[in-house]
Protein backbone atom coordinates (compact mmCIF):
# COMPACT_ATOMS: atom_id res chain seq x y z
CA UNK A 1 0.00 0.00 0.00
CA UNK A 2 3.14 2.20 -0.25
CA UNK A 3 3.38 4.82 -2.91
CA UNK A 4 0.48 6.51 -3.27
CA UNK A 5 1.60 8.81 -6.33
CA UNK A 6 0.11 12.24 -5.98
CA UNK A 7 0.20 15.46 -8.38
CA UNK A 8 0.14 17.48 -5.27
CA UNK A 9 1.00 17.79 -1.44
CA UNK A 10 -2.38 16.44 0.53
CA UNK A 11 -4.07 19.30 2.38
CA UNK A 12 -4.79 17.59 5.87
CA UNK A 13 -7.48 19.96 7.48
CA UNK A 14 -7.13 20.01 11.94
CA UNK A 15 -8.70 21.75 14.08
CA UNK A 16 -7.12 24.99 15.24
CA UNK A 17 -7.11 23.92 19.49
CA UNK A 18 -7.96 20.54 20.44
CA UNK A 19 -5.52 20.15 23.24
CA UNK A 20 -3.99 17.50 23.05
CA UNK A 21 -4.56 16.14 19.51
CA UNK A 22 -3.79 19.55 17.87
CA UNK A 23 -2.64 22.58 19.26
CA UNK A 24 -0.41 25.35 18.44
CA UNK A 25 3.07 25.64 19.89
CA UNK A 26 5.99 27.81 19.45
CA UNK A 27 4.54 28.73 16.11
CA UNK A 28 4.37 25.18 14.88
CA UNK A 29 0.91 22.77 15.53
CA UNK A 30 2.06 19.77 17.26
CA UNK A 31 0.04 16.84 19.29
CA UNK A 32 -1.14 13.43 18.78
CA UNK A 33 -3.23 13.67 15.83
CA UNK A 34 -0.31 15.50 14.44
CA UNK A 35 2.32 12.88 15.23
CA UNK A 36 0.07 9.64 14.05
CA UNK A 37 -0.82 11.16 11.06
CA UNK A 38 2.63 12.19 10.23
CA UNK A 39 3.97 8.27 11.01
CA UNK A 40 0.77 7.28 8.51
CA UNK A 41 1.83 10.06 5.87
CA UNK A 42 5.39 8.51 6.12
CA UNK A 43 4.34 4.87 6.14
CA UNK A 44 2.43 5.95 2.86
CA UNK A 45 4.82 8.12 1.66
CA UNK A 46 2.75 11.19 1.28
CA UNK A 47 3.65 14.63 1.19
CA UNK A 48 1.23 17.34 3.02
CA UNK A 49 0.57 20.80 3.84
CA UNK A 50 -1.23 21.09 7.28
CA UNK A 51 -4.55 22.78 6.90
CA UNK A 52 -6.08 24.28 10.63
CA UNK A 53 -9.71 25.65 10.82
CA UNK A 54 -12.56 25.73 12.96
CA UNK A 55 -13.79 22.72 13.95
CA UNK A 56 -17.26 23.23 12.49
CA UNK A 57 -15.70 24.09 8.84
CA UNK A 58 -13.99 20.70 8.82
CA UNK A 59 -17.13 18.87 7.42
CA UNK A 60 -18.12 21.09 5.07
CA UNK A 61 -14.62 21.44 3.39
CA UNK A 62 -14.64 17.68 3.40
CA UNK A 63 -17.51 17.94 1.07
CA UNK A 64 -16.27 20.11 -1.04
CA UNK A 65 -12.80 18.98 -1.69
CA UNK A 66 -11.36 21.75 -0.14
CA UNK A 67 -9.22 19.08 2.43
CA UNK A 68 -8.44 15.36 1.12
CA UNK A 69 -8.74 14.26 4.84
CA UNK A 70 -9.97 15.72 8.85
CA UNK A 71 -7.38 14.95 11.39
CA UNK A 72 -9.36 16.74 14.57
CA UNK A 73 -10.54 13.91 16.83
CA UNK A 74 -13.43 13.55 15.08
CA UNK A 75 -16.19 11.19 17.10
CA UNK A 76 -17.58 9.32 14.36
CA UNK A 77 -21.12 9.27 14.02
CA UNK A 78 -24.04 8.34 11.68
CA UNK A 79 -24.83 12.09 10.48
CA UNK A 80 -21.03 12.36 9.32
CA UNK A 81 -20.87 9.35 8.24
CA UNK A 82 -23.77 9.97 6.29
CA UNK A 83 -21.08 13.08 4.52
CA UNK A 84 -18.31 11.32 4.82
CA UNK A 85 -16.20 8.42 5.30
CA UNK A 86 -13.96 7.66 7.96
CA UNK A 87 -10.72 5.62 8.58
CA UNK A 88 -10.69 2.79 10.90
CA UNK A 89 -11.34 4.49 14.53
CA UNK A 90 -7.72 5.34 16.00
CA UNK A 91 -9.46 6.65 19.49
CA UNK A 92 -11.72 5.54 22.31
CA UNK A 93 -13.06 8.78 24.53
CA UNK A 94 -16.01 9.98 26.17
CA UNK A 95 -17.71 13.27 27.49
CA UNK A 96 -16.70 14.75 31.74
CA UNK A 97 -18.39 17.43 33.06
CA UNK A 98 -15.88 20.31 34.28
CA UNK A 99 -17.21 22.47 36.90
CA UNK A 100 -14.93 25.38 39.50
CA UNK A 101 -13.16 23.16 42.20
CA UNK A 102 -15.40 24.75 45.00
CA UNK A 103 -18.38 23.77 43.14
CA UNK A 104 -20.76 21.57 45.38
CA UNK A 105 -24.30 21.38 43.82
CA UNK A 106 -22.89 19.73 40.41
CA UNK A 107 -21.88 15.94 40.67
CA UNK A 108 -23.64 14.72 37.22
CA UNK A 109 -25.50 15.90 34.50
CA UNK A 110 -29.27 15.65 36.32
CA UNK A 111 -27.74 18.42 38.21
CA UNK A 112 -28.02 20.85 35.27
CA UNK A 113 -31.06 21.91 35.34
CA UNK A 114 -30.57 25.23 36.63
CA UNK A 115 -27.79 25.46 35.62
CA UNK A 116 -25.68 26.92 32.64
CA UNK A 117 -23.16 25.28 30.70
CA UNK A 118 -20.60 25.62 28.34
CA UNK A 119 -19.09 24.03 25.70
CA UNK A 120 -17.65 23.71 21.18
CA UNK A 121 -19.44 24.58 18.92
CA UNK A 122 -20.45 21.63 16.55
CA UNK A 123 -19.36 18.77 18.62
CA UNK A 124 -20.75 15.91 19.84
CA UNK A 125 -21.24 17.73 23.77
CA UNK A 126 -23.64 20.07 21.96
CA UNK A 127 -25.95 16.97 21.02
CA UNK A 128 -25.43 15.16 24.50
CA UNK A 129 -26.44 18.46 25.97
CA UNK A 130 -29.97 18.24 24.12
CA UNK A 131 -30.72 15.21 26.49
CA UNK A 132 -30.55 17.19 29.53
CA UNK A 133 -32.06 19.87 31.07
CA UNK A 134 -30.26 23.23 31.26
CA UNK A 135 -30.98 26.67 31.98
CA UNK A 136 -28.70 27.93 29.28
CA UNK A 137 -26.15 26.55 26.97
CA UNK A 138 -23.35 28.78 26.09
CA UNK A 139 -21.22 27.62 22.68
CA UNK A 140 -17.68 29.05 21.59
CA UNK A 141 -15.97 27.62 18.62
CA UNK A 142 -12.75 27.30 20.49
CA UNK A 143 -13.15 25.30 24.23
CA UNK A 144 -10.72 27.64 25.44
CA UNK A 145 -13.43 30.64 25.90
CA UNK A 146 -16.02 28.17 27.52
CA UNK A 147 -13.28 27.18 30.44
CA UNK A 148 -12.64 30.93 30.26
CA UNK A 149 -16.27 31.13 30.69
CA UNK A 150 -16.75 28.54 33.88
CA UNK A 151 -13.52 30.28 35.36
CA UNK A 152 -15.49 33.94 35.72
CA UNK A 153 -18.39 32.37 36.36
CA UNK A 154 -20.66 32.59 32.93
CA UNK A 155 -21.21 29.56 33.04
CA UNK A 156 -20.94 27.04 36.06
CA UNK A 157 -20.14 23.77 34.09
CA UNK A 158 -18.09 22.46 30.95
CA UNK A 159 -18.99 19.39 29.10
CA UNK A 160 -16.52 18.36 26.72
CA UNK A 161 -14.40 15.40 25.05
CA UNK A 162 -12.47 13.84 28.13
CA UNK A 163 -9.16 13.54 26.74
CA UNK A 164 -9.17 17.44 26.30
CA UNK A 165 -10.65 18.08 29.92
CA UNK A 166 -8.17 15.97 31.11
CA UNK A 167 -5.43 17.26 29.43
CA UNK A 168 -6.24 20.65 30.54
CA UNK A 169 -6.76 19.70 34.67
CA UNK A 170 -3.50 17.79 34.54
CA UNK A 171 -1.74 20.79 32.88
CA UNK A 172 -2.81 24.11 35.21
CA UNK A 173 -0.41 25.26 37.74
CA UNK A 174 -3.25 25.38 39.94
CA UNK A 175 -6.31 23.24 41.00
CA UNK A 176 -8.98 25.73 40.01
CA UNK A 177 -11.59 23.43 38.35
CA UNK A 178 -12.46 19.95 38.78
CA UNK A 179 -14.56 17.06 37.25
CA UNK A 180 -17.77 15.55 38.13
CA UNK A 181 -19.54 12.29 37.45
CA UNK A 182 -18.94 9.23 35.55
CA UNK A 183 -17.13 9.43 31.69
CA UNK A 184 -20.41 9.99 29.34
CA UNK A 185 -21.23 8.52 25.98
CA UNK A 186 -18.37 6.57 24.72
CA UNK A 187 -17.41 7.38 21.53
CA UNK A 188 -14.24 6.72 19.06
CA UNK A 189 -12.24 9.12 16.94
CA UNK A 190 -11.40 8.97 13.53
CA UNK A 191 -9.60 10.30 10.38
CA UNK A 192 -12.55 11.56 7.89
CA UNK A 193 -12.13 11.73 4.21
CA UNK A 194 -14.67 13.27 1.36
CA UNK A 195 -17.19 10.15 0.09
CA UNK A 196 -14.97 7.66 -1.86
CA UNK A 197 -11.56 8.38 -1.21
CA UNK A 198 -9.34 5.90 -2.23
CA UNK A 199 -6.89 7.03 0.81
CA UNK A 200 -9.39 5.97 3.37
CA UNK A 201 -8.85 2.15 3.32
CA UNK A 202 -4.67 2.96 2.32
CA UNK A 203 -4.62 5.07 5.64
CA UNK A 204 -6.84 2.59 7.64
CA UNK A 205 -4.45 -0.41 6.72
CA UNK A 206 -1.38 1.97 7.58
CA UNK A 207 -3.32 2.98 10.91
CA UNK A 208 -3.44 -0.77 12.04
CA UNK A 209 0.05 -1.99 10.99
CA UNK A 210 0.88 1.20 13.74
CA UNK A 211 -1.01 -0.13 16.13
CA UNK A 212 0.71 -3.81 15.60
CA UNK A 213 4.38 -2.53 15.44
CA UNK A 214 4.05 -0.70 18.93
CA UNK A 215 4.48 2.52 17.38
CA UNK A 216 1.02 4.02 17.46
CA UNK A 217 1.78 3.12 21.71
CA UNK A 218 4.87 5.10 21.90
CA UNK A 219 3.09 8.57 20.24
CA UNK A 220 0.06 7.59 22.73
CA UNK A 221 2.50 7.66 25.70
CA UNK A 222 4.16 10.62 24.52
CA UNK A 223 0.86 12.61 24.75
CA UNK A 224 -0.98 10.93 27.54
CA UNK A 225 1.57 9.64 29.89
CA UNK A 226 0.66 5.77 29.76
CA UNK A 227 0.25 3.35 27.16
CA UNK A 228 -3.23 2.53 25.83
N1 LIG B 1 -14.79 14.77 19.41
C1 LIG B 1 -15.62 15.92 19.34
C2 LIG B 1 -16.47 15.89 18.10
O1 LIG B 1 -16.13 15.23 17.16
C3 LIG B 1 -14.84 17.23 19.43
C4 LIG B 1 -13.73 17.33 18.42
C5 LIG B 1 -13.03 18.67 18.40
O2 LIG B 1 -13.42 19.62 19.07
N2 LIG B 1 -11.98 18.76 17.61
O3 LIG B 1 -17.48 16.50 18.03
Amino acid sequence: VSGVALAKPLVVGCDTNFMPFEFKKDGKYVGFDIDLWDAIAKDLGLEYTLQPMDFNGLIPALQTGNVDVAIAGMTVKSKREEVVDFAYPYYDAGLTLMVRADETRISGVEDLKDKVVATKLGTTSVDFLKKYPTKEVKLFPNIDAAYMELGTGGADAVIFDSPAILYYIRTRETATVKTVGPLYQGQSYGFAFPQGSPLREKVSISLLKLMESGAYNQIYKKWFGTEP
